[in-house]
């Protein structure tokens, strides 16, 4: 389990400049994807990549009870009473307010481990801003201005000094020939039911692992002679359980759950289509550079004509994640299954495959000479050699010259030649561009 730290502060502090600042991704070309919703309130941060962890912004811990405001206000105070560490957020330029003392005493209420963060600390005299501060009792206070990301990395290593040093995803990593998956998606798509398919098809080999607690549950299976691990999903916990879970922002046990897994396999409902939710569940799966496998499900519910429309949907919506398989399933009657496990297989491969210098290096000379980088107010990027970086995903290292003047279709280009070339489906090809020799 990663650790979770939540974001508590009154409106206009510069909460979610903060959490911008620390959960950015470092792929621009994902960011800048229509389709992905980056309005999010939770997410991971890397900056750490050794250690990453998940953020959750709690928008109104101070807000009115009533009605929608009330129901967030619940979501962030169960957020923050989870949390391993809370950080306090404050506006260093206003000084102490009336809504941050209730705020504070709310959070004295909860006693979890909290940082004061002092914001909005450019520009001002910060031993000032800090003794306004000192009233509060605040042992362990940092000055940070997320605007110009200042103190940003120093505030990363303060929160891992703090929050618990998790070893999960090493344990769970064992066995190098088992496929650690997860089934995400919003409520009611049919996790459960497809999770209690699969396991009731294989309940003589399957075994939940040992070690696994209530919030963290793994059940190892094979089928078809290949061996797998369903990672933390809604669906392996028992239902009454699952609608507790749901008001307490299920969306962290799911970023979780990715982040343990080699292949997400994002479910849908054929009747909904793509959802902003499931944008958004997408989209975690995109940062955390997981192969990805989209079925969609309760296919059997759908006349001829509405597949027809759903289909003509689908690839409309999913366009930005045009490399991955998209499987028709029916969880309710066990339809399909053998394809999905089948894509799931060619993602894993996909995902883990070894690549060598040579073959990355001569694929950029083709790429390159087939189709070289647009001229950018007179200067032409240069592409010298590339080698590989790594896997899950595939990385690929690319070194030359005025690589910051390479257009976002110029490396989408990339992608897509080097994805063909390496026969690369249902995984994320990350670029790391190298200026130098
Ligand atoms: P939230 O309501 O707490 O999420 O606050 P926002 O992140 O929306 O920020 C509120 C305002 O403060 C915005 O206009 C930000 O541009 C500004 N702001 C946020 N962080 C800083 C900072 O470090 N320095 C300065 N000068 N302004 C900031
Ligand atoms: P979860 O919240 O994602 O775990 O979703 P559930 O597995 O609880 O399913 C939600 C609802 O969808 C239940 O009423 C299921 O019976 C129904 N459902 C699940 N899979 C299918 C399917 O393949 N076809 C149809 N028609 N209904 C399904």
């Amino acid at each position: 389990m990663l650790p979770l730290v939540a974001l508590v502060g009154r409106p206009n502090v510069g909460k979610s400049t903060l959490f911008n600042a620390l959960t950015r991704t470092r792929d621009a070309l994902v960011h800048d994807e229509p389709g992905v919703t980056r309005d999010r309130n939770y997410g991971i941060c890397r900056l750490d990549e050794a250690r990453p962890f998940v953020l959750v912004d709690t928008g109104g811990i101070a807000a009115d009870e009533a009605g929608l405001a009330g129901a967030t206000a619940r979501q962030s105070r169960a957020a923050a009473e989870e949390a391993d560490l809370v950080l306090f957020v404050v506006d260093g330029r206003e000084g102490p307010s009336a809504l941050d003392d209730e705020i504070l005493r709310w959070l004295r209420k909860a006693s979890r481990p909290t940082l004061l963060v002092v914001n909005k600390s450019d520009g001002i005299d910060v031993r000032a801003a800090l003794a306004e501060f000192s009233r509060y009792g605040f042992s362990d206070v940092l000055a940070v201005s997320s605007a110009h990301r200042q103190g940003v990395d120093e505030l990363v290593d303060e929160v891992l000094a703090r929050v618990p040093e998790v070893g999960a995803t090493e344990t769970l990593d064992d066995d190098p020939d088992r496929v650690r998956i997860a089934f995400v998606g919003r409520p009611n798509v049919g996790k459960s039911t497809l999770v209690n398919r699969i396991l009731g098809e294989e309940r003589m080999i399957a075994s939940d692992v040992p070690g696994t607690t209530r919030d963290s549950i793994a059940v190892d299976l094979e089928r078809d002679g290949r061996k797998y691990r369903l990672i933390d999903t809604a669906g392996l916990r028992r239902k009454a359980r699952v609608e507790e879970a749901v008001e307490k922002f299920s969306i962290v046990k799911t970023l979780q759950a990715i982040e343990q897994c080699q292949v997400a396999v994002i479910m849908l409902d054929a009747n909904e289509g793509v959802t902003d939710q499931d944008a958004s569940v997408l989209g975690a799966v995109l940062d955390a550079g997981r192969a990805l496998v989209v079925a969609v499900n309760k296919w059997d519910g759908q006349s001829d004509y509405q597949r027809e429309q759903t289909e003509a949907l689908l690839s409309r919506k999913l366009s930005f994640v045009q490399w991955a398989e998209a499987v028709r399933i029916s969880a309710k009657h066990g339809s399909g299954l053998r394809e999905l496990f089948k894509a799931i297989h060619r993602a894993h491969a996909s995902a883990t495959k070894v690549l060598g210098t040579a073959e990355v290096t001569k694929a950029l000379e083709i790429a390159y000479e087939t189709n070289p980088p647009p001229v950018v107010r007179g200067h032409v990027p240069k592409l010298r050699y590339a080698h590989a970086g790594g896997d899950n995903p595939p990385t690929i290292i690319v070194h030359g010259t005025r690589l910051r003047m390479l257009p976002d279709s110029y490396k989408r280009y990339l992608e897509n030649f080097f994805r063909k070339r390496f026969k690369l489906v249902g995984t994320p090809v990350r670029f790391v561009f190298k200026e130098g020799e």
